[in-house]
């Protein structure tokens, strides 16, 4: 997996950024998360856009925020 860059938005959104890909601007995606639970809710990515997958965006936000 390469590299996520996550930025916290604002309470429920978190912006994600794979820096492993040459234009990274080209492959940011917005994940959003429940701001009292933390849940994950969705993602941008057309991966779970249409195929509603859980995404290594979420994955990565998920990771960020077990603690
Ligand atoms: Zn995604």
């Amino acid at each position: 997996m390469g590299t996520m860059c996550l930025r916290r938005r604002c309470p429920g959104l978190i912006d994600v950024t794979n820096e492993s890909h040459e234009n990274p601007a080209d492959h940011q995606y917005v994940v959003s998360i429940d701001d009292v639970t933390e849940e994950l809710m969705a993602c941008t990515c057309p991966h779970h856009v249409h195929r509603n997958a859980f995404c290594k965006h979420m994955a990565a936000v998920e990771n960020a925020t077990d603690d």
